[in-house]
């Protein structure tokens, strides 16, 4: 791959292939993250980004349209399939605008919504202050139990009744326990409002049936394709046939031009591989090792929110080894580990500066890595959080981290 690149343009060249041994030679915990097969790679990197295809197939805006219609057709097909939905719209460029694309369609600026707190595990999109969302709609708020750290049903169901939402939000950035879709199903219908949900990061788990799948009976759902579907950087919105038209005028002409029908041929590559029984395996090896590293970090003493996973991330509070969410973040980066900081329920720090990391099992797991590993992947971890301001130390795990990455090849 790349050969005409690298006679090009040697810069661009060399700082992609740099990237990719970044990603090979460290550990990946980034909950978002994933690496996708080079099939996948192959068809985003094709001949169809040289085509404009305004519309949807069949009704398109340019002509030579033929070809690009079978490929968005076959991954509009695939994608109903795969999670059983009515309808299906493969265009949104990524998981902000489909977000963006689904409240267009269905409420008018300053319409009452109601999602979950940024703090305590929602996306931006799900109503923050300084996003679209927030300053579009009206978007109610809601967090988690502080006992638990889970879901409080009853406390949603009070703040539904009494606020009479148009549209309610679940699915989530940072919540490591399963959710019950269905509760939030009659929520919605006991206030007559949307029921959307956005499963950015389970969608994977949601494919291979790890994780309960709301597509069959949620009016809309978003998810971006890159998470732990492992598919290119992107995202759907599958729906109601009823809503299906709203959607469809939201996306294009609403919110977005000519499709990336490149990367809408990588999507259909993505949910070929995700409709397999070995996608299936890994959808539960992802979640498996998720509850083995919890249980190692737990080990060596470490708090996790909400006291572990269901799914395929963690969220550990490092106050109680004494460490800010930021110095973790760059003890483990020093230790060639990657994770980001993040907030944790009842925040007393910011987001710059929260009192947790988010870390995850898809890229590992995709990589091949077993529970038993998941044991190494801890250890590393907490040497370098007690290293955290010995630069030498940190190098030497480095060097260690990449030794036992080298084990787990992906890209060649
Ligand atoms: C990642 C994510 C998004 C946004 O996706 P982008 O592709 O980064 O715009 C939206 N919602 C949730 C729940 C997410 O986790």
């Amino acid at each position: 791959m790349f050969e005409e690149l690298a006679k090009e343009d040697k810069l661009i060249y060399d700082l992609i292939i740099a990237e990719k041994e970044r990603q090979m030679d460290g550990i990946e915990l980034i909950p978002s993250e994933n690496l996708v097969t080079k099939a996948v790679l192959e068809a985003m990197g094709s001949y169809p980004n040289n085509k404009y295809s305004e519309g949807y197939p069949g009704k398109r805006y340019y002509g030579g349209n033929e070809v690009i219609d079978k490929i968005e057709n076959e991954a509009i097909n695939r994608c109903k399939t795969l999670f059983g939905a009515e309808h299906v719209n493969v265009q949104p460029n990524s998981g902000s605008p489909a977000n963006m694309a689904a409240y267009a369609a269905l409420l008018s600026p300053g319409d009452k919504a109601l999602g979950m707190k940024l703090t305590e595990g929602g996306h931006l999109t799900h109503g923050h202050k300084v996003n679209f969302s927030g300053k579009t709609y009206n978007f109610l708020q809601y967090g988690v139990d502080k006992e638990t750290e889970t879901l409080d049903y009853d406390a949603i169901a009070e703040i539904a009744s009494k606020e009479k939402p148009k549209l309610i939000l679940s699915g989530y950035t940072a919540y490591p326990r399963k959710i019950d879709f269905k509760k939030f199903r009659s929520i919605c219908d006991e206030v007559g409002a949307y029921c959307m949900a956005d499963i950015a990061h389970i969608a994977g788990l949601c494919a291979a049936g790890v994780h309960e799948n709301p597509v069959s009976y949620f009016d809309v759902v978003t998810t971006t394709t890159h998470k732990t579907l492992r598919g290119p950087r992107s995202a759907i919105i599958m729906c109601k046939e009823e809503i299906a038209e709203k959607i469809d005028k939201a996306v294009f002409p609403g919110l977005q031009g000519g499709p990336h029908e490149h990367t809408i041929a990588a999507k259909a590559v993505a949910f070929k591989e995700a409709n397999t029984p070995e996608f299936k395996n890994y959808a539960e090896q992802i979640v498996k090792n998720a509850k083995a590293l919890g249980e190692a970090l737990a080990d060596l003493g470490y708090r996790l929110v909400s006291g572990g996973t269901d799914n395929h991330l963690l969220l550990v509070d490092t106050r109680v080894g004494g460490i800010s969410g930021i110095d973790a973040e760059k003890a483990l980066e020093k230790g060639g580990m990657y994770c980001n900081k993040n907030t944790i329920p009842f925040e007393t720090g910011s987001p710059w500066d929260p009192s947790g990391i988010r870390i995850g099992t898809p890229v590992l797991t995709t990589r091949g890595m077993k529970e038993k590993e998941m044991n190494e992947v801890a250890s590393f971890m907490d040497q370098a959080l007690k290293a955290k301001d010995d630069d030498a130390k940190l190098a030497e795990i480095k060097v260690n981290v990449t030794k036992f990455c080298k084990q787990f090849p992906f890209y060649d």
